[in-house]
């Protein structure tokens, strides 16, 4: 009897063939705008203590209480593979000192992420973020920096109606007074929410924002609602003033959302989100916001940061949908056709020298005729293929067929390798 066949565990896919050149198309762009904007690389690792998510993403958010792969390790460390960039980013930042020795940093992070979630289309339970994090950075023109090159980067992939949501949560001076009249609002109307606000109302009250119950809902219409702008303190009512006109003067414009507090404990003052209407309805693709008490969560009180991260799944499906026409490929420029052993040995040797010349090539082993590497070649899209055989080999040579014109010619090995050296920027 045969063995079932294995498959990917739910919420994880393969990423191949045509997905991949997009998947590639992103992360040059993110690269580029990090490069034009000095941001440097961080890579921290897949996995990490779970106290660092406990404590750095917050005890009564989602992804802690409801999401997170956790397990012990053979060493009975409890270990949580990651799932959001930013607080390793900070654990990293503590760990090597740079609150002292180079406290102003700008670090942009690109890889897998892990959450317990149900899959749905462009939501998977290991996704991919790209993430921008700049850390001592206190003043709003950094939050407008941030959000510009978020904008950047979605407008070079050729994404349009994008919108810009906008709010501000406040700080440690301001907060409490907004959580003690949203939490006597909602005490006197408990009987209205749903059981999942009932037990956030008593541990974080802000994250009833979040729910999409109706009846949850309902009650953020009521006309007495409280909104946090009425309670900002002139800091940072000041600061979400600056972040306003930074954005005004680069002509980004922006819709203030007041029940916009984003998935993590840690955000103060500036919170976005951007959304694209490319797909119909309002899609968040991304987002971010200021996070000044993350670094005390962690045990170094003061650091100031400010980050965006955005999924890109759901970028990649948005690029599918919405630019076939200009799906960026990936063609070498020439076919290499051995039509026996003998060929074979020489299409290995050119292959070196082709790798010299700087000339993307492709290697058919595939011990066939020439209809069949004349036919590959063609579906390829290639627009050179090379032919090696016994009748190439007694002349010295090889026989290069140009398929955008049907030409044929003989060429000794210097010859081929001039030729082609012109040629590769046309390819
Ligand atoms: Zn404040
Ligand atoms: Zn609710």
């Amino acid at each position: 009897m045969g063995q079932q066949k294995i498959t990917v565990p739910k919420g994880t896919k393969d990423i191949l063939g045509e997905e991949v050149v997009w998947w590639q198309k992103v992360e040059e762009v993110v690269r580029e705008m990090a490069n034009l904007f000095g941001y440097q690389e961080i890579r921290t690792p897949i996995f990490e203590q779970t106290e660092l998510f406990a404590r750095g993403v917050g005890e009564e958010t989602d992804i802690v209480q409801k999401e997170m792969y956790t397990f012990q390790d053979k060493g009975g460390r409890s270990i949580t593979l990651r799932p959001e960039g930013t607080a390793p980013v900070m654990r990293a930042y503590i760990e090597h000192g740079l609150s002292v020795t180079n406290p102003r940093v700008k670090w942009f992070y690109l890889g897998p992420m892990f959450r317990y979630e149900r899959p749905q289309a462009g939501r998977m339970r290991q996704f991919h973020q790209f993430g921008f994090e700049a850390l001592g950075f206190s003043r709003p023109a950094v939050d407008v920096e941030i959000i510009l090159v978020a904008y950047l980067i979605y407008q070079e992939l050729g994404l349009s109606e994008l919108t810009l949501e906008l709010n501000s949560l406040g700080c440690e001076k301001c907060r409490p007074s907004y959580l003690s009249k949203l939490t006597k609002f909602l005490e006197e109307r408990k009987d209205n929410l749903c059981a999942n606000c009932v037990r956030r109302l008593e541990k974080n009250p802000l994250r009833v924002l979040d729910c999409k119950e109706e009846g949850c809902q309902n009650l953020f219409k009521s006309p007495s609602f409280p909104v946090i702008e009425e309670y900002l303190c002139s800091d940072c009512r000041n600061h979400q003033f600056k972040v306003e006109a930074g954005l005004e003067n680069l002509g980004i414009s922006y819709q203030i959302n007041p029940f916009l507090v984003r998935g993590l404990d840690y955000y103060t003052k500036t919170a976005f989100e951007v959304k694209t209407g490319q797909l119909g309805a309002q899609d968040a693709i991304g987002g971010g916001g200021r996070y000044d008490q993350l670094s005390a969560a962690l045990g170094v009180p003061g650091v100031a940061g400010v980050g965006f991260a955005a999924g890109i799944e759901r970028i990649v499906l948005l690029l599918e949908k919405t630019q076939q026409e200009t799906r960026p490929k990936k063609v070498p420029c020439l076919y290499l056709s051995p039509l026996d052993e003998e060929g074979e040995k020489q299409v290995l040797r050119l292959a070196r020298e082709l790798t010299k010349w700087r000339v993307p090539f492709y290697c058919d082993f595939a011990d066939k005729g020439l209809r069949y590497h004349l036919k590959k070649a063609q579906k390829s899209g290639v627009k050179w293929v090379l032919m090696v055989g016994q009748e190439e080999i007694e002349r010295g040579g090889f026989s290069l067929k140009n398929l955008t014109s049907g030409s044929q010619v003989f060429l000794q090995e210097d010859e081929l390798l001039r030729l082609l050296q012109k040629e590769k920027s046309l390819c």
